[in-house]
């Protein structure tokens, strides 16, 4: 019912909102067609189509030759349905290390065991080779709207900053949304403040339940992190280390110091804000990266439109492919996320085809990289020439479970107001 709905929908928004003329579609053929795509994108043989594997790339080809039997025009790099582009995969060596340097003797800290890596290199060994000093930030936050910065009238150039995991602890709404985390809370936020403060590491002490957390997060580390190059706030974000102690690694780090563990991590359950100090210890970051080049690709066919003055407006419609791939040897074969979306476009694509009576032109594109950070979409938008000329995109993900009456539409705000009727 809801790929019917889908079809409906993007029926009405492809002749135009308020028009009767929508095409009738075979729904017996639409769900073989699905079921049937949805069953080989999801195989074994598929091996959940993980991010730059052969999984993947077999999708890849899948939904081009799709597309080329229903007769959907290529899009992609010179006349073919790929829109080809580089992913950097980044992950590191088990040898990692930091380490606490007090009156000449040094605590060495081992990755994965007492601390995850979720950023940073460190290619020219400058970090390898000297002692930051450290100075605790609180939680490392600057947010203007609501008078609150961690490093006013503190010096972080060069020094590694301390901060606490989560943002200010608030029950007034007005402040840092109360008992909701905001955007200021996320790793990405707090390293772009500490660069933009010219530091050169974040050393993070675990709230309670980032602590609890550990496994989880340990095995999403793990994986090589995927860097899209073109991303200029991404490698702001990916610039310098970014580290989470244990809280046993943090209880170390702060023995003999101005507070120790238990002082600080008080501030996680009352309204005081954490004040700074500096840390007599000094740190040594000792990383050892890999750096891998992945070329990878969004499949993009268009089918044009049949009015001449409309023809250059596009419709967009889009679900990613890719899926987890292989963890742990078990295979995640993203049946519902995001075969079902994949499919249920791909479907679209086909009955488009047939009837082709689409004003204006409808793009299908199909992204990689989505659960690697929204890479392929990334790269559609950063490089594609008609991204202005994209009157409405419908991104599909996960439409195989949940209630069979109920869509749970994103973005809804942003249509037309004859579109919301
Ligand atoms: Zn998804």
């Amino acid at each position: 019912l809801k790929v019917r709905l889908f079809l409906l929908i993007s029926a009405l928004l492809i002749t135009g909102c308020g028009t009767s003329d929508i095409f009738i579609h075979d729904t017996d053929a639409g769900i073989k067609h699905i079921k049937a795509n949805i069953e080989f994108l999801a195989s074994d043989e598929l091996e959940g189509r993980g991010s730059a594997t052969r999984g993947e790339k077999v999708a890849s080809l899948f939904i081009a030759s799709e597309l080329q039997k229903y007769g959907v025009k290529p899009f992609g790099d010179n006349g073919t349905y790929f829109q080809n582009f580089d992913v950097k995969l980044q992950s590191y060596s088990d040898e990692s290390t930091i380490a606490f340097v007090s009156s000449g003797e040094e605590t060495e800290l081992k990755i994965w065991e007492d601390f995850l890596l979720y950023s940073g290199s460190d290619p020219d060994g400058t970090l390898k080779n000297s002692e930051l000093e450290i100075v605790f930030a609180g939680y490392g936050i600057t947010a203007e709207e609501y008078g609150y910065d961690d490093y006013k009238n503190i010096d972080v150039t060069g020094k590694a900053v301390l901060v606490l995991s989560g943002e200010p602890y608030s029950d007034e709404e007005t402040f840092f949304a109360g008992s909701r985390l905001t955007r200021y809370s996320r790793s990405s936020s707090k390293i772009s403040t500490a660069v933009s403060n010219g530091a050169a590491a974040v050393i993070v002490i675990p709230d309670p339940y980032l602590a609890g957390r550990w496994e989880a997060y340990k095995s999403y580390f793990l994986t090589p992190k995927f860097i899209y190059p073109a991303d200029k706030n991404l490698e702001t974000r990916t610039s310098i280390p970014y580290m989470v102690l244990t809280i046993d690694a943090a209880k170390i780090m702060l023995i003999d110091e101005n507070k120790n563990y238990a002082d600080l991590s008080e501030y996680f359950s009352i309204e005081t804000p954490p004040s700074s100090f500096d840390i007599e210890k000094k740190v040594k970051i000792n990383i050892k990266s890999f750096e891998q080049i992945e070329s990878i690709r969004n499949v993009v066919g268009v089918i044009e439109g049949t009015d001449p003055g409309l023809k250059n407006q596009y419709v967009s419609l889009g679900a990613h492919y890719d899926h987890e791939g292989i963890k742990n040897g078990e295979i995640y074969y993203g049946a519902d996320d995001n075969a079902s979306g994949t499919s249920a476009i791909l479907e679209a694509a086909r009955t488009l085809s047939l009837s082709n009576d689409n004003k204006r032109s409808v793009v299908f594109i199909f992204h990689a990289a989505e659960e690697k950070g929204l890479i392929g979409a990334s790269h559609f938008t950063n490089s594609s020439e008609i991204i202005n000329d994209i009157v409405v995109n419908i991104n599909l993900d996960m439409i195989g479970q949940g209630n069979v009456d109920t869509l749970l539409v994103i973005g809804s705000d942003r249509l037309a107001p004859s579109c919301t009727k």
